[in-house]
C-alpha cells in the first residue's frame, strides 16, 4: 500500500474518531499516534495502518517459507536467482523488480525496526538440510556460523549452500563433512573443535523439511497480530495508569473520556485556552466562580466536585477519599 494510501486512511479514522465533518473540524484532543498506540502503551489500540501494511507483507516473507511449491513462489525464484536460504530469503529488488518485490525488499532495510523484527522474530527449523543455508540458517543463540565461527568461514571451500551440502548420510547417521582449503594450523584446532561439538548437537532428521518458525506467537505461526504486538511492545514508553482503566466496569465511551482525563486531554477552558480557541471568554469556572476551570479544579479541587467525590466514596464505604484521590491525581498529573 503506497504511503499516501495509508495517510488518506488514516485520515479517515482519525476524522470519524473526533467527529469531524466536511465544513467543521473539531479538536482532536490527542494526537493521532498516541491514539494509534495500544492501550497498554496509553492508547487506544488503534494501530498505524503502514504497520498493519507492513505486517502483510511480512506475511509474504512467511508464505515463502511456508509453502512448498506455489505458481507465485515458482515464478520468483527464477527471476529473482534465489541464492542462500530458500526458507528466508533475504528478499532483494533491483531496478527492473515490480512493485510487489520492491516494497517487501524494504522491509530488510538494515536498522528499521521492521528489519530488526524479522531478523528476531524468524527462526529457520532444520529438518533434512534442503532449503536452510548452511552458514547463514544455522545459529548459535541470535549468530549466524558465518560469524561465531569466523576463521572456519574464511576457510571453507564452500561459502554458500544448504546444509545438506555439508555432510553425508552414513547408514541412518548424519556425518557433518565441511571441506577447507587447508590444514589448520595449532592456533585454529580450538574453533575447528568448537565448530564440530556444536554441529554434532544438531539433528538432521531426513523425513522432516526445513521450515520457518515465528517466535513471537504461542504456537510458532506467524500473524499480523502477532507482528503488530511486538512492534508495540519495542515501544519502551510506560503508561501503566492508563492501561489500568480499561477493565470493562463502566460503559466503553466512560472509560475513553477515563483515558482522555489521565492524559490530561479534557476539553476543559484553560486547555481550549491553550489550544487558542478561548480568547476573551473568561477562564473561571461557572460552577463555583472561584477558580479557573483548569483539570483539576474541575475533577478534583472545585467544592461542587469534592462533594461528589465526598459522597460517591461514603457510597463505597471509602473512609479516605483525600489519600485516595490524591493518589490518583499525584499519578495522574493532576494533583
Ligand atoms: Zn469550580
Amino acid at each position: 500500500m503506497p504511503v499516501g494510501v495509508a495517510q488518506k486512511l488514516e485520515k479517515l479514522q482519525c476524522n470519524f474518531l473526533w467527529g469531524d465533518e466536511i465544513e467543521k473540524r473539531k479538536l482532536h484532543a490527542v494526537d493521532w499516534i498516541s491514539v494509534c498506540k495500544s492501550k497498554a502503551k496509553g492508547g487506544l489500540g488503534i494501530g498505524r495502518m503502514i504497520d498493519k501494511n507492513e505486517g502483510l507483507l511480512t506475511k509474504w516473507v512467511w508464505r515463502f517459507g511456508r509453502e512448498e511449491s506455489p505458481l507465485w513462489k515458482k515464478v520468483l525464484r527464477p527471476k529473482y536467482a534465489v541464492k542462500g536460504s530458500e526458507v528466508l530469503w533475504n528478499w532483494q529488488s533491483n531496478v527492473t523488480a515490480s512493485f510487489f518485490v520492491k516494497t517487501i525488499a524494504n522491509l530488510f532495510k538494515p536498522e528499521t525496526k521492521y528489519a530488526i523484527l524479522i531478523k528476531e522474530g524468524f527462526k529457520v527449523v532444520i529438518g533434512c538440510g534442503d532449503k536452510a543455508d548452511f552458514w547463514n540458517d544455522i545459529k548459535v543463540g541470535e549468530r549466524p556460523l558465518k560469524e561465531v565461527f569466523s576463521r572456519m568461514y574464511a576457510l571453507a571451500v564452500e561459502k554458500e549452500g544448504q546444509v545438506k551440502k555439508f555432510g553425508n548420510w552414513d547408514s541412518s547417521i548424519w556425518r557433518w563433512e565441511i571441506k577447507l582449503r587447508r590444514l589448520t594450523f595449532d592456533w585454529e584446532k580450538e574453533q575447528w573443535n568448537n565448530l564440530l561439538s556444536f554441529l554434532g548437537g544438531i539433528t538432521i532428521r531426513n523425513s522432516v523439511k526445513d521450515s520457518i518458525a515465528w517466535k513471537f506467537s504461542s504456537n510458532g505461526l506467524f500473524s499480523v497480530g502477532s507482528f503488530r504486538m511486538r512492534l508495540d511492545e519495542l515501544d519502551n514508553e510506560d503508561q501503566w495508569l492508563t492501561r489500568s482503566s480499561w477493565h470493562g466496569f463502566c460503559p466503553h465511551k466512560v472509560e475513553v473520556f477515563a483515558w482522555q482525563l489521565l492524559r490530561n486531554r479534557v476539553l476543559v477552558r484553560e486547555v481550549l485556552q491553550r489550544f487558542g480557541c478561548l480568547q476573551d471568554s473568561s477562564l473561571v469556572c461557572p460552577l463555583c466562580n472561584n477558580g479557573i476551570e483548569s483539570i483539576n479544579h474541575l475533577f478534583l479541587h472545585c467544592h461542587w466536585t469534592w462533594d461528589l467525590w465526598t459522597r460517591c466514596m461514603g457510597w463505597w464505604n471509602v473512609s479516605s477519599c483525600s489519600m485516595v484521590l490524591s493518589k490518583i491525581g499525584g499519578r495522574a498529573g493532576l494533583g
